[in-house]
């Protein structure tokens, strides 16, 4: 049976909860147990997936076309695991699974309620997982801060299941902030001893604190803290800044995280380091041979978060090559206005473009492939990318006046991107597009299959509009490869061209199924292909 780790925040948001509970599920399978990690969303929406980036950040989607938290891509870089839907809980899932259970009379003669209903519901959503994954350990992260009135439900069903499993199957761990006052010159307890009161207050008492701090916490005040908030001394560890997300793992096993976690949760297990990801990962971020600069352009690069799985996936594309890739974050709305171009990519040798919805800034894209292809610069678009690459390459190389998508002109002579037949009729907007993992074959012949180095690929997608067929004859001849096939559904899933260094688009979004020690082989050859750019 699974043991559960539940991982809750505490004073403030932003924490690194995700970080913390990624990292605890590498360190534990570094230890060898199977681990899975849950994401818990207080919020109503059913899932992710019709929220705006600035409201939500990056939308990550799993093989099985689940459109989930962002989250969930730290889990999979992190480690092994290859989640589902089930993964992400939120509050939405929760209650309408309830709601339609009481419609169909599932609780006749009862008065359905938050305690016992909805939050039997998230338990057994948990369980669930932990059962169908056939996990060792089942982390469990609870988003958002203690003290949220919409987290309540999921606190109250841990606080249960720790109650039903015992101590030796349940560990509460609580990621909080010990903030430097500068006038005091200091470290502040205070708010960390409030977060955990709140906690105790309903029933929760955690087993490990997790301080993220500026620096290392004082060993006075890991005592205050341990008296203040009822924990064991050598139970309260640093969550010092790190430069790298992936030295967060290095940092909690040097502290000793993963044999206090086994400890507690009676698990034997023989020591072992996290050998490959400090020497190759680690040495490859910090002392690189090469260094390299990217563009992206996109409309939400003001965001950090909006392009989460990409940025990650440069950098572990850098991993690959031994290069350092700095990130140059353009916003394509600014490319509109623009007479200069060169001036914008000065010193670039990479354009991206990343995913996209709406017409925002989609000129300005256009330019920036049209630059891309006409200067040599390798390019990578993804989705949205390929798409802008097609409409360019319809416009200014076949000579289709006003080629565009009909996502962005219904009514253009030459829809060179345009709605599916199956996508035609679609009402709802949640859950509707096409979603997670799909075949594609590729051309041997080409700079996919190079980077793949085999025939059959499967990648994840989330989109509604595809290539139009109708184009591809005119397409090739003006010198577009087609280098991979859905040949189910004959859709086109990759583009290159001919007589360009570099020049790939897909369909699909290879960067959620990259990892920093097993980078995406597209994005490696895209670097490694922007480190011979001249
Ligand atoms: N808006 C485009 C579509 O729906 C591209 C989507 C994306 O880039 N993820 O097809």
């Amino acid at each position: 049976m699974s043991k559960f780790i539940f991982v809750t925040g505490g004073v403030v948001s932003s924490l690194g909860k995700g970080l913390a509970s990624a990292s605890i599920g590498k360190m534990l399978e570094a230890r060898g147990l199977k681990t899975t990690v849950i994401k818990c969303d207080p919020y109503l929406n059913v899932d992710p997936g019709t929220m705006n980036p600035f409201q939500h950040g990056e939308v990550y989607v799993t093989d099985d076309g689940a459109e989930t938290d962002l989250d969930l891509g730290h889990y999979e870089r992190f480690t092994n695991g290859n989640f589902t839907k089930d993964n992400n809980i939120t509050a939405g899932k929760i209650y309408f699974s309830v709601i339609t259970k009481e419609r169909r009379g599932d609780y006749l003669g009862k008065t359905v309620q938050i305690i016992p209903h909805i939050t039997n519901e998230i338990k057994s959503c948990i369980k669930k997982v932990a059962h169908d994954q056939d996990v060792d350990v089942t982390i469990i992260e609870i988003g958002g801060t203690v003290g949220d009135i919409e987290g309540l439900p999921f606190l109250e069903a841990i606080r249960q299941l720790r109650w039903e499993l015992g101590e030796s199957y349940a560990l509460n761990i609580h990621v909080t902030l010990l903030p430097f006052i500068k006038s005091a010159g200091e470290l502040k307890t205070k708010p960390t001893q409030h977060s955990v009161g709140r906690l105790r207050e309903i029933g929760i008492y955690p087993d490990i604190l997790l301080c993220r701090t500026e620096m290392p916490v004082s060993k006075d005040q890991r005592e205050k803290i341990a008296l203040f908030c009822n924990v064991d001394k050598e139970a309260v560890f640093d969550a010092v800044d790190v430069k790298h997300i992936y030295e967060v793992p290095i940092m909690f096993k040097k502290q000793g995280l993963d044999n206090l976690i086994l400890r507690r949760l009676n698990i034997k297990r023989e020591e072992k380091d996290l050998v490959e990801w400090t020497n190759v990962v680690l040495k490859r971020l910090k002392h690189p041979e090469h260094e390299v600069k990217i563009a992206v352009v996109g409309k939400y690069i003001a965001l950090q978060d909006a392009y989460k799985s990409i940025y990650e996936a440069l950098v572990h594309g850098g991993i690959a090559n031994n290069c350092r890739v700095n990130i140059v974050k353009i916003d394509s709305e600014d490319l509109e206005k623009t007479k200069n171009l060169a001036s914008n990519f000065k010193d670039i040798k990479g354009i991206l473009i990343p995913g996209g919805f709406g017409d925002r800034g989609i000129e300005g894209k256009i330019k920036a492939v049209q630059y891309a292809r006409e200067k040599n610069i390798p390019y990578f678009g993804i989705c949205l990318g390929m798409q802008v690459a097609t409409i360019e390459f319809g416009r200014n190389v076949c000579g289709l006046n006003k080629a565009n998508s009909t996502e962005f002109d219904k009514d253009t002579k030459y829809p060179v991107i345009c709605l599916q037949e199956e996508q035609k009729d679609v009402k709802d907007m949640g859950a509707t597009m096409r979603l997670g993992a799909y075949p594609c074959k590729l051309e041997k012949k080409s700079l996919s299959y190079n980077a793949y180095k085999k025939e059959n690929i499967s990648e994840r997608h989330r989109h509604r509009y595809e290539l139009n067929n109708s184009f591809r004859e005119k397409f090739e001849k003006e010198g577009l490869i087609i280098s991979g096939i859905n040949t189910q559904q004959d859709l086109v899933e990759i583009i290159e061209l001919k007589n360009h260094p570099w020049f790939v688009g897909c369909q699909f979004h290879p960067e959620f199924k990259s990892k920093p020690d097993k980078a995406h082989p597209l994005f490696a050859a895209f670097i490694s292909a922007a480190l011979d750019c001249k």
